[in-house]
């Protein structure tokens, strides 16, 4: 039989059958990458306009059942380790091994009202079957629940299991912000948000640059520059700033208008970002 492929352009959430646990070859990191999606209802407190979200709805994670979570990953993990999974995907030899456990979802993770159980279990899970502490334990997000202590208590767990938190930067402006995110977020909130991540986790920042009506025009790049700058100087720790461009379809009613930025004004904005101090990465 042939293999069912697993390639790093199939994020396919439902790959392996299963309700919260889905696996994706991860091209950046050289191996399998192993995908927990809270938002099981496609539902997400923002509304990007680049989000490969098909039918996403605004909302929150709905009530997440702790056993069938356990069930799956235990499950997943053991196909992993001492089943068949690697030769029933296709995995070359080379990329059989688990680089991450990520929370990313089809919408926010840390909406999910028993986030810190959640993340405690997995934690479990994955130290008792020896996949932590070698693999990364990663949190995508887009930081605007940082305020709860039930996400809190999750950052707190993460950061005892090698985690990171990814957290959502896509603009320097408000306006721009509301435009590309669908939400309006002042400077101070998100910085506060920030700044609570970061002295609870070890974080990085997200930004996705596209091209839609004006955005990344010379004034976009001088906020964006400027609000690194206010991270700086508000001596919020920041491990890294990752940009990338959009890598797969946007699944919402703006995606004929969207571009992707070229390499070439990454690199030009990754240099202005480094001349502040910060370390840069270009996924594209
Ligand atoms: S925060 Fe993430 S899941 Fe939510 S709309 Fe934006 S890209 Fe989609």
């Amino acid at each position: 039989m042939t293999p069912k492929q697993l390639s790093t352009a199939n994020h396919d959430r439902d790959a392996a059958g299963l309700r919260y646990v889905y696996p994706v070859m991860s091209r950046r990191s050289g191996g399998l990458s192993i995908g927990i999606n809270f938002n099981t209802n496609n539902a997400c407190n923002w509304r990007c306009i680049y989000c490969q979200v098909p039918g996403l709805t605004r909302g929150a994670a709905p009530a997440l059942d702790l056993h069938v979570l356990e069930h799956e990953l235990r499950g997943f993990l053991d196909q992993v380790l001492n089943g068949e999974f690697y030769e029933n995907f296709g995995v070359a030899e080379a990329h059989r091994v688990i680089k991450d456990i990520a929370l990313s979802g089809n919408g926010e993770p840390t909406s999910l009202k028993n986030f810190a159980a959640a993340v405690r279990l997995i934690a479990d899970i994955a130290s008792a079957a020896g996949v932590f502490p070698l693999a990364k334990f990663i949190l995508i997000t887009n930081g605007s629940l940082m305020q709860r202590p039930e996400v809190q208590q999750g950052l707190a767990t993460l950061a005892r299991h090698r985690g990171e938190v990814w957290f959502k930067v896509d603009s320097g402006s408000v306006a721009v912000r509301q435009l590309i995110n669908g939400v309006t977020l002042s400077q101070e909130k998100l910085l506060a948000n920030l700044d609570i991540a970061s002295s609870l986790c070890p974080t990085r920042l997200q930004t996705c640059m596209v091209h839609y009506r004006n955005t990344w025009s010379d004034e976009e790049k001088s906020d964006y520059l400027a609000l690194l700058a206010q991270i700086r100087q508000n001596a919020i720790d920041v491990r890294q700033v990752m940009l990338y461009s959009l890598a797969r379809v946007s699944w919402q009613p703006e995606a004929p208008e969207l571009q992707a930025v070229s390499r070439e004004d990454m690199v030009e904005l990754a240099a202005d970002i480094e001349a502040l101090g910060f370390d840069v990465s270009i996924n594209d």
